[in-house]
């Protein structure tokens, strides 16, 4: 894949000699298990992958806005304004732009419809589209299914700008349904096998499924994609359950399934099934707890703490700043939505032990940052210099 450049800002001495002896060590990327950070009394275990994907460090490089609040506002410093914020609500309205501005489409992509507003106003937005190829995967297999004629249903966020800009790519194919997790696909398979009726689809959908659907008819043939960044056994779990559905009502064996169901496997993209891997590699290691470095509305980070929530205590945080002392810290819990204060997070055993990983949109300079806070509770500020050195070798 293509290297990037990535601003030295965003960098940090640390992870990228880890990083790279890493890789040496393991060209095929075989090895998941995470890298022992030994500072005495602490012990950090630190994921194998982790931090800035293909699809961020290109959007960078272009000059690009992603899920992180720490790189959104260097480049808000810089000039760039948002036009909408993640839900989509207009920030600057699309009448005030000219010809001249120069519009930056996200990793994640866009809606056709806003492709569309931004050509009639005259800007050209090629040389600055940053969409991600992992994400125009998705878009190009959404078209392969609908020329199948199956009908597009989509696992993501309905919210999420990814998903939004895949729902609007995917439903000129074909027609397209968002289900947002299991519990969401459930109801769908009581529309396909008839459980619920057809007219109480719109409502409980409203807003998920594309002009025109018609559950009689647009519910028989199905396919499914997904937003990159979902947790891979809840995509599997949700491709699975629909298959299963549909064999049930069509009463088919597992060789005529496909005239039914695309049998397709998912659109995750690289770098989320690399990071949850990794994390649950690390979470074999015995630890304390866990800390995960991102910005809160990350898709692809808070699929990493859910991993890590599974098994021992986590602590979902944006930069070091939120690790207030060795006894308090200041963390997102991203089920309530709400930044919260926990006391005693560190238990009296020695020596602590923490799994540390990050979201695809963080710096590695904000773990870096967090090495050094808390290698600084235990009096080894020398200690990253030495770390450094140990990994340059
Ligand atoms: S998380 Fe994956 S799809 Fe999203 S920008 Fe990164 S590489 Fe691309």
């Amino acid at each position: 894949m293509k290297q990037f450049e990535v601003p030295i800002i965003y960098r940090s001495p640390l992870i990228t000699a880890i990083k790279k002896k890493r890789k040496e060590m393991d060209k095929m990327k075989k090895d998941f298990t995470p890298t022992h950070l030994d500072l005495g009394l602490l012990h950090i275990y630190l994921a194998r992958h982790f931090g800035f994907c293909y699809g961020v460090e290109n959007a960078i490089e272009i000059a690009e806005m992603i899920h992180n609040p720490q790189v959104n506002a260097d480049l808000q410093a810089h000039g760039v304004k948002f036009l909408q914020d993640t839900q989509g609500t207009t920030l600057i309205p699309f009448d005030e732009l000219k010809p001249e501005d120069i519009v930056l489409i996200p990793a994640f992509g866009t809606t056709l419809e806003i492709e569309k507003k931004l050509h009639q106003l005259g800007i050209r937005i090629e040389e600055y589209n940053t969409t991600c190829p992992f994400v125009e995967k998705v878009w190009n297999r959404s078209e392969a299914i609908a020329k199948d004629r199956y009908t597009i249903i989509i696992h993501g966020k309905p919210k999420h700008e990814e998903t939004r800009a895949t729902f609007s790519h995917a439903s000129v194919h074909s027609p397209s349904v968002i289900v947002k997790d299991m519990a969401q696909t459930n109801e769908l398979a009581k529309y396909i096998t008839g459980e619920k009726p057809s007219s109480m689809f719109y409502e409980e959908f409203k807003g998920q499924y594309s002009n025109g659907f018609d559950v009689e008819k647009d519910l028989q043939r199905i396919g499914v994609v997904n937003q990159t960044t979902m947790l891979a056994s809840d995509t599997q779990a949700i491709a699975d359950f629909l298959k299963q559905t549909m064999t049930g009502k069509y009463q088919l064996n597992a060789e005529h399934s496909e005239e039914h169901f695309a049998d397709t496997r998912d659109t995750l993209c690289y770098a989320t099934n690399d990071n949850q891997n990794a994390v649950i590699a690390m979470l074999e290691t015995n630890a304390d707890l866990a800390i995960v470095v991102g910005g809160y509305n990350s898709s692809n980070t808070s699929h990493l703490v859910e991993l890590c929530e599974e098994k021992l205590p986590t602590y979902f945080i944006n930069n070091e700043e939120k690790i207030l002392s060795g006894n308090q810290i200041l963390h997102y819990n991203f089920h309530t939505k709400e930044e919260m204060l926990t006391r005693d997070y560190i238990p009296e055993t020695r020596p602590v032990k923490i799994l540390l990983t990050s979201g695809a949109s963080c710096p590695d300079a904000l773990v870096e940052g967090v090495i050094k806070k808390m290698a600084g509770f235990y009096q080894k500020e020398n200690s990253i210099e030495r770390l450094i050195e140990e990994f340059s070798y």
